[in-house]
């Protein structure tokens, strides 16, 4: 990218705006109101906006279902018992991976459960796991059950990998070094994509080189990768990845999760699996019989038959992706943030009271910063919020903030640098 100079002001973010392609993008969404007026949203890390056309997609399958009822699975223009099908093609260039390694499916957590099952397959030579230290909780505790389900000690086969002393985020070397380091006692390396709390990056590429040269398997959580970031999770050769989809990707609170598995594994049917009618062979589902053949692909992963409803209200949101299309919605993301670091930048001047702890470099971050606030702390973060800016607080002193490309505009980042300048003269 060349080096841009952005300017704080008002006029200059309008422009930005003007010569936005994607700019049409934001009225095709549901802005929440903060004392009466449209918020400022900067929240999407955690979940996306209602796109308008959610309940139109919502509302055509109610009305299927009433029509239709049980022939609505097999009649009319998109029946039910595809409806897994339509969303592939997108997904899979959101992952980077062909149609047949990913399928929406269940919830996130539950899904990496699953794709544990078949992936971490501990012996007593080769059982350990690495993972990023101050994952998601959830993340923590999947890991840490799933290693009691094998009977093992937590403490002795979970290796965290955290930042230097002084430093906010991993180093790459260090998780490589790591991996090499634990050698043929390493089962696994499942980590974020991209870190919640830091926003970092990692390399999934090159973790993922590292761990098959040991003969370890690598599965990634995306839950804010997914959506925010482009990846290429096939060339990558990572072996499994979930992600949930009420995030970045917009389809409404608890909703539809989706799973990636490299094509290597598509058709090994000794992998173990926790399994379900809706993952055995299509052309045999019905003969309703003994003896589990899985599908081809990330289908064999499935369990239960699609949740219909969830699937309208992602589609919606998918189709948005579709029509921006991700590299403009990337190459957008790397203005907006790069605007944002610029603007926290000029209102730091001397007195850095706040520390940008995501990545300066915009291929190893998505949209969010992190901002670690020196002096104010939660203050800071309520008196933005009394002044309509949905962020969040992170325990114990970093506000995210996370600019999307889809329905977020230069002006609101302009505006957002205003207010956290007014905010900080008041509490810092
Ligand atoms: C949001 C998030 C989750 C949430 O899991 P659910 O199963 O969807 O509740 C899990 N892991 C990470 C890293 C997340 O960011």
């Amino acid at each position: 990218m060349t080096a841009i100079t952005y300017q704080f002001s008002e006029t200059y973010a309008r422009e930005l705006d003007h010569a936005d392609p994607l700019k049409a993008y934001r009225d095709e969404f549901y802005f929440p109101l903060v004392k009466g007026k449209p918020a400022i949203y900067f929240c999407g890390n955690s979940l996306g906006l209602q796109p308008k056309r959610t309940r139109i997609n919502i509302d055509k399958e109610l009305q299927n279902w009433a029509n239709q009822a049980v022939d609505g699975h097999f009649y009319g223009e998109e029946p039910w018992y595809d409806i897994r099908k339509k969303s592939k093609p997108i997904l899979g260039e959101l992952m980077g991976a062909l149609d047949h390694e990913v399928v929406a499916m269940n919830n996130l957590s539950s899904n990496l459960h699953f794709l544990m099952v078949s992936f971490y397959r501990p012996t007593e030579k080769r059982f350990k796991i690495i993972t990023e230290a101050g994952a998601f909780p959830s993340d923590m505790y999947m890991l840490e059950s799933q290693v009691k389900f094998h009977g093992l000690d937590p403490e002795k086969t979970i290796i965290e990998i955290g930042p230097r002393e002084g430093e906010h985020i991993l180093r790459t070397e260090d998780i490589l070094a790591k991996i090499t380091e634990t050698g043929d006692e390493l089962a696994l390396v499942m980590m974020a994509g991209l870190q919640y709390y830091t926003g970092q990056v990692f390399d999934m590429g090159a973790i993922t080189n590292s761990a098959h040269h040991v003969g370890a398997k690598a599965g990634f959580d995306l839950a804010h990768a997914a959506g925010n970031i482009t990846m290429n999770l096939h060339d990558w050769g990572v072996d499994f990845a979930a992600w949930c989809s009420y995030k970045y990707l917009n389809s409404g609170p608890g909703n539809i999760s989706g799973i990636y598995v490299h094509e290597r594994h598509a058709d090994d049917p000794s992998l173990p699996r926790f399994a379900g009618w809706w993952g055995h062979d299509e052309a045999e589902r019905f003969k309703m019989e003994k003896g589990f053949k899985p599908m081809y692909g990330a289908d064999g992963w499935q369990l239960a038959n699609t949740n219909v409803l969830g699937m309208a209200a992602l589609h919606a949101s998918l189709e948005l992706f579709q029509e921006a299309g991700i590299h403009n919605l990337r190459r957008k993301s790397e203005l907006l943030t790069g605007y944002l670091e610029f603007l926290i930048g000029e209102i730091n001047g001397e007195t850095q009271v706040l520390e940008i702890i995501t990545p300066k470099n915009p291929l190893e971050r998505g949209c969010q910063l992190s901002l670690l606030v020196h002096k104010g702390g939660k203050k800071v973060f309520d008196e933005l919020y009394e002044h309509g800016i949905v962020g969040d607080w992170r325990h114990p002193n970093v506000i995210r903030v996370a600019p999307t490309p889809l329905y977020n505009s230069f002006e609101d980042v302009n505006r957002f640098a205003n207010i956290l300048k007014q905010s900080l003269v008041k509490f810092a």
